[in-house]
């Protein structure tokens, strides 16, 4: 059995629904994890501040609107009468749930189940499509096997044992679909797999399933050698490693959650990257097979945090740094890069919620310099420490603010912390330098 992922996009209007119709439609048996059509996520997430800051009006009209964009889309792609009523019914009852939740408290299991209704809309608007289509297909709903633990983590013995037996009490389907990114937590309170989460639904679920392969299906050709969104001429890649592709995800590349090898690699289960729009093009394969070394691609990671702790005790002392990572351990917070000198450590994170209470610790024992608004460039490739290439990367030290570097933490990535403000200048000049394809800088 396969898995197959479509994100937002692939499910953001009629047009790209037929067209993930024709994808799928090929009589083998595969379970479908669609996210929400695109924009909705950010539409609920928009609703859910408003309602925080009680502009209550505003969050009803986002609601309207958001309801009124269903209307049009289902009229469009659903023409048999009774199943476009069944459609309508539905999101009549989402909205009237939203516009309900409004003006309640605004708890977690609130803000969650609100948050929830794009992915819940789109998998119920396709299964009416593909009813309408003629296929064969069941909804298999997500909030009754898709569970993680109190450390966040997917409980895979309760997915695997819901999912299989939901998975047998359809044995008529083919094509099962389900929601991406929504689950339920450790009490059964609804929650979710953080934003692009539906890409380690996938993942999970092919794990569980044992599937021969995950396809995720985006809005690009596969993984490139740099953020498309920020430089130009980047390229695809056709293979990359499981650990490649967890360095990428996790140093910024949006393509794939942070999380989205993790529950595969271990199982050799191969994920494919396809583009929607283009499913003749290769995209990108990722498993363990015969890896190339060198330099693959660049990513970038905002919203890092760099904090310098100098100290004079550090010189030539020992316990000084158990110290400082208790303290990251206190506030479960972990730390990205780390630098250090005779006498101070230089460390970045990504999670600045308990920065604050981190911050009063770490004044106890040394004096502490904080910059916000810093971001990672992760230059990922197997042996890529070992590269002859590596030298090129530090051809762009001359126009980059560079603050730290660390080199050699894993033989995988490179990476380098530079002001925000210095990103898209850094990425711009290594492309040009690393991947040699001349590139205007502005
Ligand atoms: P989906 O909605 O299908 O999950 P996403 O927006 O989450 O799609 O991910 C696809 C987007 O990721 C691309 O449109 C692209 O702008 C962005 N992206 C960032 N870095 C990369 C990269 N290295 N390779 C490909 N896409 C990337
Ligand atoms: N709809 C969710 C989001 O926008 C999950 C996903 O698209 O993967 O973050
Ligand atoms: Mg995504």
């Amino acid at each position: 059995m396969q898995v197959l992922k479509f994100g937002g996009t692939s499910v953001g209007s009629v047009e790209s629904i037929k067209n993930v119709k024709s994808i799928i439609d090929d009589d083998q048996p595969k379970i479908i994890v669609l996210s929400a059509m695109s924009g909705t996520t950010n539409a609920l997430v928009d609703i859910v501040k408003r309602i925080e800051d009680n502009d209550f009006v505003i969050a009803n009209t986002l609601i309207q609107n958001l309801k009124s964009s269903y209307i049009l889309v289902i009229n469009d792609l659903l023409t048999a009468n009774k199943i476009k009523a069944q459609a309508l019914q539905f999101v009549d009852e989402v909205f009237g749930l939203l516009s309900k939740l409004i003006h309640q408290d605004l708890t977690a299991i609130v803000s969650n189940t609100i948050l929830a209704q794009g992915e819940l809309l789109s998998t119920f608007i396709f299964n009416c499509f593909l009813n309408q289509e003629g296929i064969v297909s069941s909804l298999l709903p997500a909030l009754d096997f898709m569970r993680i633990d109190k450390d966040g983590e997917p409980d895979f013995f309760y997915i695997k044992k819901n999912i299989d037996f939901l998975l047998q009490a359809n044995p008529n389907s083919k094509i099962y679909i389900t929601q991406g990114f929504i689950c339920v937590d450790e009490y059964g309170d609804i929650s979710n797999l953080k934003r692009g989460g539906s890409d380690y639904t996938a993942t999970i679920i092919g794990s569980v399933i044992e599937a021969s392969e995950v396809q995720i299906w985006t809005d690009i050709d596969g993984m490139h050698n740099s953020d498309p969104r920020y430089v130009d001429n980047t390229s695809p890649i056709s293979h990359i490693s499981y650990d490649e592709a967890a360095e990428l995800a996790y140093f910024g590349a949006k393509i794939l959650h942070p999380q989205t090898v993790t529950p595969v690699r271990h199982k050799n289960i191969p994920v494919q990257l396809k583009n929607t729009m283009q499913p003749q093009a290769f995209g990108t394969l990722i498993d363990s097979n015969n890896i190339s070394r060198g330099i693959k691609a660049i990513a970038a990671k905002d919203g890092i945090t760099a904090i310098k702790i100098k100290s004079a005790k550090m010189l030539q002392a020992y316990g000084f740094l158990k110290k400082v990572f208790e303290i990251f351990e206190m506030f479960e917070t972990s730390i990205d890069m780390i630098t250090t000198s005779e006498i101070a450590v230089s460390l970045t994170v990504d999670n600045p919620k308990n920065l604050e209470r981190i911050l009063v610790e770490l004044n106890k024992i040394a004096h502490i310099e904080v910059d916000s608004h810093q971001s990672i460039i992760c230059m990922v490739g197997h042996s890529v420490v070992s590269d002859a290439d590596t030298y090129k990367l530090f051809q762009i030290l001359k126009d980059v603010d560079i603050r730290m570097i660390s080199y050699g933490g894993s033989n995988n990535n490179i990476s380098l912390l530079v002001p925000s403000t210095d990103k898209i200048k850094a990425l711009k000049q290594l492309q040009n330098y690393v991947f040699s394809k001349p590139v205007l800088i502005t």
